[in-house]
């Protein structure tokens, strides 16, 4: 085991990677903005190095300074945690190239994982099933374009091959508006991704995001824990997470669980990760992998019992996965709700003082927070501030202790969307199970009508 981790990142999962570390008696250091010098996570690490100011790009992005800190603090590997520089292959090449372990995968799975394409040619090849689409980058012939897209049928949708976070993408309804689409999303990749390259899917209209949590060691063996859904999302983010997904039996969660392990041991991944799909009328469409930690570990971790974080420092470590596929079993249900410093009505980040904070707690409930009373949410970064996390035996049980919780829960100074998350937990179609991607968004613009 690693004597010494550094964790690059903040909030709330610098804080969750410090807890695993902690309880594996791995010394920890933090990396910390000059806006973040205060937080009491960083005052918890055993050691904390100032990395820059607080804009990301001179801190949480800074690689000569992420580096450096390791240098000097004999850290031996560095936790990226999710976001900033976690799918970042350069990064993870440079860690690696200056003598520390990078906890994720090896910096080439990352490469070609964050290309669209070749992601999509990797599972094609491992046997996940994707969305229908053309095989690989469209080219500049616009008769084989259309021909292409009669074949897979409209509505289609344009996507960029190194797109990320929502962007880069357009749904295409008719022949009439398919080249003139090609051509605008190929300019917007190019400006915003450095990559012009465009691909085309079959457009599925009322999909759920469901996904496949694995972990895989460094000596071939890999096992799936199950899904989670988040469909619940507002502009491609997710807000509300659970495991298990509603409403989908079991037999095809172990279908697609075993062939994304399968695919994993093919292609020697390492670490943990999430296989994306969206899933339609009972098919499962890969549309991409996620290479890192997620920010809705936690519920699977309730239903498994397996601490993910510790699981991904240890096989980056070199130990065996400890866990057979036959050892893993799925009991109760899980809900996790993403607490955002935010207009719970205009969706506008508030940050500020929190002047008043009573965590929730009881009976299956888990928050995983780095808030507390006098924090000031600083406005530099994700607005996440808390994430709710309630287990229950069953669904319905999951969902009254989260109203109990939300109900405790008191944030005061700034606006969270605590009241959105508490209408929803009294959503006739939450509460039955199985929206689709986009419920939320459609119910919010009802709700807009209304008030109009
Ligand atoms: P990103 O990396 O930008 O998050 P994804 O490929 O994961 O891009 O897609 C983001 C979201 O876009 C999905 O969660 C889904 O809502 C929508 N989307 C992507 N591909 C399709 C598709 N083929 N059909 C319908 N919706 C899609």
């Amino acid at each position: 085991m690693f004597e010494k981790i550094l964790i690059a990142n903040r909030g709330e999962i610098a804080l969750r990677v410090q807890r695993a570390c902690r309880e594996l008696g791995v010394k920890t250091v933090v990396v910390h903005s000059e806006a973040d010098r205060d937080a009491k996570y960083v005052k918890l690490a055993d050691e904390s190095v100032c990395i820059g100011p607080a804009p990301s790009a001179q801190s949480y992005l800074n690689v000569p300074a992420i580096i450096s800190a390791a240098e000097v603090t004999d850290s031996q590997a560095i936790h990226p945690g999710y976001g900033f520089l976690s799918e970042n292959a350069d990064f993870a090449e440079r860690v690696e190239s200056s003598g520390f372990v990078f906890i994720g995968p090896k910096a080439e799975t990352i490469r070609y994982m964050g290309d669209k394409i070749s992601a999509k040619e990797a599972m094609r090849a491992a046997d996940v099933p994707c969305v229908p689409g053309s095989d690989g980058a469209l080219n500049d012939d616009s008769a084989e374009i259309g021909r292409i897209a009669k074949s897979i049928g409209y509505p289609i949708i344009i996507k960029a091959s190194g797109g990320g976070g929502g962007r880069g993408m357009r749904v295409v309804h008719t022949e009439a508006a398919l080249l003139n689409a090609v051509a605008m999303t190929r300019t917007e990749a190019q400006s915003a991704f450095g990559n012009p390259t465009v691909y085309m899917e079959k457009y599925l209209e009322n999909p759920r995001h469901v996904e496949i949590q694995i972990l895989a060691d460094q000596h071939g063996n890999a096992v799936h824990l199950g899904e989670r859904d988040c469909s619940m999302q507002r502009r491609h983010q997710k807000i509300i997470e659970e495991a298990p997904a509603p409403l989908i039996p079991a037999r095809h969660i172990t279908r697609i669980g075993e062939r994304c392990a399968e695919a994993c041991r093919k292609i020697g991944y390492r670490g943990a990760g999430t296989f994306e799909f969206l899933y339609e009328r009972g098919e499962f469409y890969f549309i991409e992998m996620n290479t890192r930690v997620q920010v809705e570990h936690p519920v699977t971790e309730a239903i498994t019992g397996i601490d993910i974080v510790q699981a991904q420092i240890r096989v980056a470590a070199g130990e065996k996965l400890g866990i057979r596929q036959r050892d893993v079993s799925f009991r109760g249900h899980a809900i996790e709700c993403r607490i955002n410093a935010e207009d719970p009505r205009t969706f506008t980040p508030f940050p500020g003082k929190i002047s008043v904070y009573h965590p929730p707690g009881g009976p299956g409930i888990r928050v995983d927070s780095h808030i507390y009373q006098g924090y000031v949410v600083p406005p530099y970064y994700d607005s996440m501030v808390a994430k709710v996390i309630a287990y229950g035996d069953t669904r319905e049980q999951a969902i009254r202790r989260m109203r109990i919780a939300l109900s405790e829960m008191g944030v005061e100074g700034i606006k969270t969307n605590i009241p959105l998350h508490q209408e929803l937990m009294l959503d006739a179609l939450f509460i039955k199970g199985g929206a689709s991607i986009h419920y939320l968004e459609q119910k919010l613009a009802a709700q807009g009508e209304v008030k109009k």
